[in-house]
């Protein structure tokens, strides 16, 4: 089974607040708000663009950076058809689905079994389930034999539901003026397929020998049957993919090591925790026909523990298939063995949208102050979407004439941001709730004595530093280079 139960005592905010909280604090935004919304699309707001930037940035540093032989590309979302009959998206892309025909809402058939065995087996002496899997087979044989129990989750209706089908997860559109299947095109489900049929460019033009490997970071597109769980699936999504090309003989050793990356990226890199995050290996039936290993990590999400990301083991599968539809000639000589081989994969994969859900759980902290609940957002500070805030004690020319130079005198290198309304102690909260690590207050000595309060955010510490030394002190807190 795919989904395990919400681990409660661990989430620290439910999924209703965190859309909330990400509405009002400007992170996230249903996408055409003022039309009534579109199903599966959502638009990142100011503190959200930042965010999901710093993220994108932190996997870059890790996977590209830190490894002299990870390139990057960036490859366009609409492709040749071809390249996605060869990788058997355009054949066998789907998910089960299933509809009610009282209501006729739509449904992934596997997720309305998973959820109501959820449920079962939350109740007192639940009855024995038969072992579940994605099958068609599986999947209707229990909707059969369940009907009388597994209710439509819109109309409550029991008995309405269709068997399940399959339903192709592509995008579709057309390229030129023409709309006939000449010019049927695809928007990519997942970033990968580009670095595939990149291999040899890539290979040839940075004279990159076996192991090396190909990241990339961009939208994809997947109809999903029912988007849910915020931007935890959406229908437009970004993926971060990594694509490690290795001879086959060194599969096992290059798969536990890449997960082991990707694990201690999340870790110590985005600051999750170690109990919210475990490993779900793929059983024979989840796993695609060509995978010899799938792990998936899961996270402790608001809605319960899963998929966060996943290291595959891909063969040659790829590599092989690109070859016999494209007739290229794909396979790589080692000189060293002088062996020839089609190079083996190794994947990482991760969404964007999962990362920043995931991030803002774990950050996402209701602390007592006194006698007041202090939100605070305990971002690591090159996450945080704004790094120092300036705050004026008061909107007084003199005041501002020196708040506006400390401003100048720290920004452009990341994000700093001016604020001169409302209460010291609300601009604070504010700063807080969106993980500001550093708050820099100017008052009226500041005109005398040259020096500004630096607040920080866990500790809620002050320190009264000189204005000319706040560039290289926030710099050295920050851990950025001063220049
Ligand atoms: P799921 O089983 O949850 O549908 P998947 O196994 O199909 O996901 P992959 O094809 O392995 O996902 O995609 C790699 C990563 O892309 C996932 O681990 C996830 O982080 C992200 N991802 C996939 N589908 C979506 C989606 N609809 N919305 C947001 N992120 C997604």
């Amino acid at each position: 089974m795919k989904t395990d139960k919400p681990d409660k005592d661990k989430s620290k905010i439910n999924m209703e607040e965190l859309v909330s909280y990400c509405k009002r604090r400007g992170f996230v935004f249903q996408a055409s708000e003022i039309y009534g919304g579109i199903a599966g699309f959502w638009d990142y707001g100011p503190y959200g663009v930042e965010l999901i930037n710093n993220l994108k940035r932190a996997w870059w540093k890790t996977f590209v950076y830190q490894n002299p032989n990870i390139f990057g590309l960036d490859s366009a979302i609409i492709q040749s058809p071809k390249l996605w009959e060869a990788s058997g998206h355009v054949a066998g892309f789907v998910d089960p689905m299933i509809d009610c025909k009282e209501c006729k809402h739509r449904f992934r058939a596997d997720h309305v079994v998973e959820e109501w065995i959820e449920k079962v087996e939350k109740e007192q002496n639940a009855p024995a389930l038969p072992t579940y899997s994605e099958s068609l087979d599986v999947l209707n044989e229990y909707l059969d034999s369940f009907k009388k129990e597994i209710s439509c989750p819109n109309c409550g209706k029991f008995g309405t539901f269709t068997s399940a089908r399959q339903f192709n997860m592509m995008l579709t559109t057309h390229v030129g003026p023409a709309e006939d299947d000449t010019t049927l095109t695809y928007l990519r489900p997942e970033t990968a397929g580009g670095i595939y049929t990149n291999y040899e460019n890539v290979r040839e033009t940075t004279r990159a020998k076996i192991p090396f490997g190909i990241a990339q970071v961009g939208k994809a597109f997947r109809n999903e049957i029912t988007p849910r769980d915020f931007v935890f699936r959406t229908r437009e999504l970004e993926q971060m993919e990594m694509q490690y090309f290795i001879q086959p003989d060194v599969r096992e050793e290059e798969y536990a090591k890449w997960r082991e990356f990707t694990w201690n990226f999340l870790l110590d890199v985005i600051g999750l925790s170690k109990e919210n995050i475990s490993w779900h290996e793929h059983g024979e039936d989840e796993k695609a026909h060509y995978a010899a290993a799938a792990h998936d990590v899961y996270y402790n999400f608001p809605h319960g523990r899963k998929e966060l990301c996943g290291i595959h083991d891909r063969t040659d599968h790829d590599l092989t298939s690109h070859m016999k539809v494209s007739g290229r000639d794909l396979s790589y000589f080692d000189e060293a063995s002088a062996k020839r081989f089609t190079p083996n994969i190794i994947e990482s994969s991760m969404g964007v949208g999962r990362l920043f859900v995931a991030v803002l759980t774990e950050a996402y902290i209701e602390e007592e102050v006194g006698d007041e609940t202090r939100v605070v957002l305990k971002l690591k500070s090159e996450l945080a979407p704004v790094k120092v805030a300036i705050l004026p004690l008061s909107k007084k020319p003199e005041l501002s004439k020196v708040a506006k130079e400390v401003f100048a005198s720290v920004a452009g290198e990341y994000n700093v941001e001016y604020d001169e309304t409302q209460s010291i102690g609300k601009r604070y909260r504010r700063q807080d709730e969106i993980g500001t690590p550093y708050c820099v207050t100017v008052d009226f000595e500041s005109i005398d004595d040259q020096a500004v309060t630096v607040r920080d955010r866990d500790s809620m510490k002050q320190e009264r530093i000189k204005i000319v030394e706040l560039k290289s002190y926030l710099a050295d807190k920050l851990n950025l280079v001063v220049r």
